[in-house]
């Protein structure tokens, strides 16, 4: 138990790492706004689709860039351009900006804020009688110990190191063999290259690029007919679109959830683009927690971090964008199946380490065949994707 002054001093350190953490978030969204990469000429953009090129020339408009090539970045470390941009310079200064964020000096550098917050932390661990942080954290997760989380890493390291060595060395030799071809001098294959060459070497293994998947990947046929329809499959859950209620964004999309037996079980709110005001990558988020107490049923959201296509262009989505899209549902069940009486334990308020349990079994859906057969349709034409590419998919969602 506490002393009062041990108690005043917890206190004193959970509020100056609320804020530090308030301080360390803003700096990573004010610093992937002003990280972008400009562009003066559209050569370099050589491997980009139109509507990228497209893309990439409004976000310089944003910029009052007129006539010229904005990359923007994403809050990930890799970086969707790098895939297909064929310019290796321009590549590396993409991946340099992106992982150079927080750590390069200036006004959002995030260094000195870690260093503070791992002071803090190490403090109070060892006030509230813990040997270190990891130790205290642990406490109520389901690892329980580092020990036990150090013996599980042990066993996956070797594995997953293993994996990428193998995948290596598939990039180098095709790295190799196109020089050699085109009778220019090799080089040693770095992290800007990854994503370029392992995207020519699954159309080397599978015979298909992402381009041709595309146009099967229309955001809300994947959404309905395939995230929706396999909770149908799975759980019995029907899904009506409301446009009734206020929306804090245009984008915004809101949906009736019913359970099995046709009451309500939630509302879901699906967020899915990009914005300058959003944080990155992909989340669900509750915004009212289901509770026996209060008889509030949940409404939960997804937000995702698609780029938004250009005015009148359809939203198709990647394969990596079609499976965090299920990832995410997956949360979102997690949020609106919750049956608690205590809104502090409802939904999510799992140990962090369960809590990508249901998202991960969610996201098998993306691939399973009757699955993947009902929404996988031509944007165009809603014509069924070829089997044959089908079933490539389903062989290369194994791959990388
Ligand atoms: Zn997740």
């Amino acid at each position: 138990k506490l002393s009062d002054a041990d108690k005043a001093k917890l206190k004193n350190m959970n509020a100056e790492l609320a804020r530090l953490g308030t301080k360390f978030s803003q700096n990573v969204l004010a610093e992937v706004n002003a990280s972008y990469i400009v562009v003066d000429d559209v050569k370099q953009l050589d491997g980009l689709s139109a509507g990228q090129i497209a893309a990439a020339a409004e976000a310089a408009k944003a910029r009052k860039l007129d006539g010229k090539y904005v990359i923007a970045l994403l809050n990930t470390t890799g970086q969707p351009a790098l895939t297909n941009l064929t310019d290796r310079a321009l590549r590396q200064k993409i991946h340099e900006t992106s992982v150079s964020r927080g750590s390069k000096g200036g006004e959002y550098d995030n260094t000195a804020l870690v260093s503070r917050i791992m002071t803090l932390r190490a403090q109070k661990a060892a006030l509230m009688g813990f040997p270190n942080y990891a130790a205290y954290g642990l406490g109520n997760q389901t690892a329980k110990t580092p020990e036990a989380v150090n013996a599980m890493l042990g066993q996956l390291a070797p594995a997953a190191v293993a994996n990428a060595r193998r995948e290596a060395a598939d990039l180098q030799a095709m790295i190799d063999r196109e020089q050699k071809a085109a009778g220019k001098p090799g080089f040693e294959l770095q992290p800007w290259d990854w994503a370029f060459y392992s995207e020519k070497v699954r159309q080397a293994k599978y015979n298909f690029d992402e381009s041709q998947l595309k146009p099967y990947f229309e955001l809300k046929n994947v959404l309905e007919n395939g995230v929706f329809f396999a909770a149908g499959k799975e759980f019995g859950l029907s899904f009506k679109q409301r446009t009734d209620l206020p929306v804090y964004h245009d984008d915004v999309t809101v949906y009736d959830v019913f359970d099995a037996d046709g009451s309500q079980l939630a509302i879901f709110i699906f967020d899915p683009y990009a914005r300058a005001s959003k944080r990155g990558g992909a989340w669900m988020n509750a915004y009212v927690s289901q509770s026996g107490l209060t008889g509030d049923k949940p409404v939960v959201a997804n937000h995702l971090n698609i780029p938004k296509p250009p005015a009148g262009k359809p939203t198709l989505l990647t394969w990596d964008e079609v499976t965090t899209t299920f990832h995410e549902f997956g949360h979102a069940l997690h949020g609106m199946f919750s049956n608690v009486k205590y809104p502090y334990f409802s939904g999510t308020a799992v140990p962090r380490d369960f809590v990508e349990f249901p998202s991960q079994v969610n996201e098998m859906w993306a691939d399973e065949p009757t699955i993947l057969a009902n929404y996988a349709k031509h944007y165009q034409n809603c014509s069924a994707m070829p089997q044959a590419l089908l079933e490539k998919v389903i062989a290369a969602s194994k791959f990388n």
